[in-house]
């Protein structure tokens, strides 16, 4: 199927697209509506899927009109993970800078400072982000958005180009990632087209670039980066960057191009919190609901989920897409024994893995003794029953091995952690008071 798919996609893009994007797709499975391809470098996938997923999701779905999100996997690195990729809308084009060479990057209609959730752990990268998108004089530049994946960098760029293309239509917004810039950058290389590459990027009012840790190790793509930027910058023109991680903590980044980084307003986004994350799944149940109308939710469900979900928004996002296919598909209500069911693969995953640090820690405040006690040599029975219940626990909660957890002890043996663990073993049926101890730290450390 997949085969009479391409020879159609091949008469859409053209033959030179279809052989540098398309062919090297190897379908994999179609499953709960996401098509999975194999492709040789993230690279691709990220291409693909910003350039081509439109289309081929719409040829997908002449065949099948299960399929509503496509997902690209890199099969030779089994230790990437596959990144899912929301397949864009075909959205309105994003302003196109004044140069038919330029095709900037589809916007994501979804993106929008309305459907952005603000709490304490993104608040000012939302106003600054707000700031800029107002389109006044600027103010802090370049805006420097850093933070782990599904933050929301990307949301908030794209609300940014949204914006502005409202509040400020004069202007010319160009958005992009960083690997779009070293493509562009390198086909104009390879096509001798560097005064049009150098023309288009520094006669933009506003240049945003996605994930800039991208372009660490790729020496002459920086270079260009760093001449592109002072460029903007020495004609005051708005420049938006977003990173993984703060400018200075960019391996492989020269120091100028990290200094100019820092030098306008550089603000993190931090990972989300219980309350944000809550935010975010009601704000999504309420657009998700439109979709798929008659589908109610028990109360507690978004609760447990806020809770047992990784900071990560993206994966939220797609617990609550499948929650509600899955339900809408059995006809259900979406409950609790549905979200277990549903999500066991996603719940198993977010698990939090807890340490021993952490559980000495929470042991020896529960007995309000010192760390260094609980540690050290000290065979006092009130040091070494709480010794003995955080190798009880240290066993039971985490997967480290006893010589292991003898080391953290202060270098014990393992035949004194196994002692112990065995004696907190009996103590448990024996005392009521050990029994309830254990419950309380095991519920503390769950949380
Ligand atoms: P990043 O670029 O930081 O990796 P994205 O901007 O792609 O993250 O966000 C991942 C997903 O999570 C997107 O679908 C985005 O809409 C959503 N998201 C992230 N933060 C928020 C938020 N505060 N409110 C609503 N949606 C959010
Ligand atoms: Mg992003």
């Amino acid at each position: 199927k997949w085969g009479q798919l391409r020879q159609r996609l091949l008469k859409t893009v053209g033959q030179n697209n279809f052989t540098t994007w398309i062919e090297p797709l190897e379908f994999q499975q179609l499953e709960d509506g996401i098509a999975t391809f194999n492709v040789p470098t993230n690279f691709m996938g990220n291409y693909v899927s910003q350039n081509f997923a439109d289309l081929i999701l719409h040829e997908l779905r002449h065949e099948n009109a299960t399929v509503n999100r496509l997902n690209f996997t890199v099969a030779a690195n089994k230790s990437e993970k596959p990144r899912t990729m929301p397949a864009k809308p075909a959205a309105a084009p994003a302003k196109v800078a004044p140069s038919s060479a330029l095709n900037t990057a589809p916007l994501d209609r979804r993106f929008t400072f309305d459907s952005f959730v603000v709490g304490k752990p993104n608040e000012l990268a939302h106003a600054a982000a707000k700031r800029v998108a107002e389109g006044g004089p600027v103010t802090f530049n370049p805006l420097f958005l850093y933070g782990g994946v599904g933050l929301g960098k990307t949301h908030l760029m794209h609300a940014i180009a949204w914006e502005l293309q409202q509040s400020r239509p004069d202007l010319s917004v160009l958005y992009l990632s960083a690997e779009q810039f070293m493509y562009r950058f390198v086909q104009a290389l390879r096509d001798r087209k560097m005064m049009d590459f150098k023309e288009i990027f520094r006669n933009v009012d506003v240049l945003m670039v996605d994930d800039v840790q991208f372009i660490a190790g790729k020496d002459s793509t920086q270079e260009e980066f760093f001449h592109t930027f002072n460029a903007l910058v020495d004609q005051n023109r708005q420049i938006i960057i977003s990173a993984d991680r703060a400018p200075g903590e960019i391996k492989d980044l020269e120091d100028r191009v990290k200094s100019r980084l820092q030098c306008g307003l550089v603000v993190d986004l931090h990972p989300t919190d219980y309350e944000l994350r809550l935010g975010i799944l009601q704000s999504k149940v309420e657009q998700q609901s439109r979709n798929y109308p008659g589908l109610t939710i028990a109360p507690g469900v978004l609760e447990f989920l806020a809770h047992r979900i990784s900071t990560n928004v993206r994966v939220l996002e797609g617990a609550l897409t499948r929650l509600f296919a899955f339900a809408s598909l059995v006809g259900r209500e979406i409950d609790m024994d549905l979200t277990q069911d549903c999500l066991a693969d996603v719940l198993r995953a977010s698990e939090r893995k807890i340490t021993i640090e952490e559980i000495q820690r929470r042991v020896s405040e529960h007995y309000n003794i010192r760390l260094s006690d609980m540690i050290g040599p000290k065979r006092l029975r009130s040091y070494a029953r709480p010794r003995q219940i955080a190798m009880y626990l240290s066993k039971h909660m985490t997967s480290r091995s006893l010589p292991e957890i003898g080391r953290r002890f202060g270098g014990r043996d393992h035949t004194t952690v196994m002692h112990g663990v065995r004696r907190i073993e009996e103590l448990k049926v024996q005392d009521g008071q050990i029994a309830e101890d254990l419950e309380l730290l095991r519920r503390a450390l769950e949380a």
